[in-house]
């Protein structure tokens, strides 16, 4: 990569971009709403499960110019969900900035296992065992999205809420894989806890990215 573009990156004018598309979001506080996803490569947090592996190498992913990416967005929604990957291995001062100055809401789905940046509108944590949240990350949360893959992530999922913040809304979340054997343990644990709410992959269900 030559130096120019690695400058760009680095001031988040440019953005290893793994796709791009206009959805409804399928999952947590903001389910059956429209928006625009923008999927920036890049991840070693190395969630056994992930269903996003092909986003791990930035590498394999095109630096493509951020105004670019905020023209794209404009021309669909009022909403943009920045995913990766984990987007917070990047700079998301500059994109955000644009978004906002379109009058699009700046939403983001993060780990928060890298320092913060941009501006968000809503700032949705998931944090996961094997590469802890910032502190920051657990003072901006909006919304906390912990996964249940087995039992033990019941009680992973409850020392994370005590981590944020008082208005941070709490969801459990079948792992895709695991929702057979989970759904029944989660409904049962968020009526006997309803602090907690149930979030589903509505996306998968529909059939729609
Ligand atoms: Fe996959 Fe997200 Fe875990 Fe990264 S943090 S490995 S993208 S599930």
């Amino acid at each position: 990569m030559d130096l120019k573009t690695q400058e760009l990156i680095k001031q988040g004018k440019m953005l290893p971009l793994m796709e791009e598309f206009y959805t409804i979001q399928g999952e947590g506080a903001h389910t059956g709403t429209a928006a625009y996803f923008i999927r920036i490569g890049g991840c070693d947090v190395g969630c056994h499960w992930c269903d996003v592996k092909e986003s791990w190498d930035a590498n394999l992913h095109p630096p493509t110019h951020t105004d670019l990416i905020v023209d794209n967005a404009n021309k669909y929604a009022e909403t943009v969900v920045v995913t990766g990957g984990e987007p917070l291995m990047w700079s998301l001062d500059y994109i955000t900035k644009q978004l906002q100055e379109k009058n699009i809401k700046t939403h983001i789905e993060t780990s928060g296992a890298y320092k913060f940046s941009g501006v968000w509108d809503w700032f949705c944590l998931s944090p996961k065992k094997t590469k802890l949240p910032l502190q920051r990350a657990y003072e901006e949360a909006d919304e906390l999205k912990m996964i249940i893959h087995n039992k033990s992530d019941f009680e992973f999922a409850e020392k994370e809420a005590s981590r944020v913040n008082d208005k941070c809304l709490l969801y459990l979340q079948p792992e895709w894989s695991k929702r057979d054997k989970m759904i029944p343990l989660i409904i049962d644990y968020v009526m006997k806890n309803p602090k907690w709410k149930i979030s589903l992959q509505t996306h998968k269900y529909l059939n729609i990215p």
